[in-house]
């Protein structure tokens, strides 16, 4: 293991000075071009970044078992099936595996330049490739840092590994979510999230408020450790 003062840390990611100098010349157009659109979610205040559920490895097992959370995964029915909805998820996954630098760089370009709120939530659908992919999201919060990004993951040897030799920006909160609906959250985690679970102090109040975040930031807040969603 890597010890502290030589992980990767908070500072500006190398090697970008290219990059940076290249997209900032970009339309947007032609950054969405490279990454894909963001994403719009419904319910929340600021843009996403979303992958095909179908590619999500420990959600894909957990499809076939009862009573697990991703059972009834929302990203694998309703307007999630529509063809341009999967095709754009494709779209955005390809992207991100062809090439992670540049997807990297141009979506820290397209989020700075279309992300207004001072918030970004990852993947509403979908979840993290490999430790390489969460590296580059780190590298976004890096870049980004008056922008407060939320990946939910359910992840955890990724999540692990990761931090073996890198350090979470201080603007990404990273909340791993239970499987199993009513289970309690995972207790290696200081950032969780469950569903269902009877013994939670915080609970997700969208279903009160027409499904909506309205002022709600709590998915974003480290003082939150842990977040209860009613199941969807
Ligand atoms: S806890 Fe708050 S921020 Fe998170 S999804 Fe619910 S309403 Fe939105």
């Amino acid at each position: 293991m890597t010890s502290n003062s030589t992980k990767q840390s908070t500072t500006t990611p190398t090697g970008g000075n290219y990059y940076t100098k290249l997209y900032a010349k970009h339309t947007i157009k032609q950054l969405e071009a490279i990454t894909g659109t963001l994403s719009q979610p419904s319910k929340m205040p600021c843009h996403g970044y979303s992958l095909p559920a179908s590619m999500c490895t420990t959600g894909g097992k957990l499809h076939k078992v009862e009573n697990s959370v991703c059972k009834s995964c929302y990203a694998l029915k309703g307007r999630y099936v529509f063809p341009n909805v999967q095709s754009a998820l494709v779209y955005r996954y390809n992207s991100l595996v062809r090439n992670p630098v540049i997807w990297q760089h141009a979506l820290t370009e397209l989020i700075r330049r279309k992300e207004k709120s001072g918030f970004f939530r990852w993947h509403d659908s979908g979840d993290l490739q490999g430790v390489y992919h969460l590296r580059h999201i780190n590298n976004i919060a890096l870049s980004l840092p008056d922008i407060k990004f939320w990946l939910p993951t359910r992840e955890i040897r990724i999540l692990r590994d990761f931090k073996q030799d890198n350090i979470l920006a201080p603007n990404l909160v990273v909340r791993v979510s239970s499987f199993f609906i009513s289970q309690q959250p995972h207790r290696a985690f200081t950032h969780t999230s469950t569903v269902g679970w009877s013994n939670a102090t915080h609970s997700c109040p969208a279903p009160t408020q027409s499904n909506k975040c309205a002022d709600c930031r709590a998915c974003w807040d480290t003082n939150i450790h842990n977040i209860n969603y009613a199941l969807h």
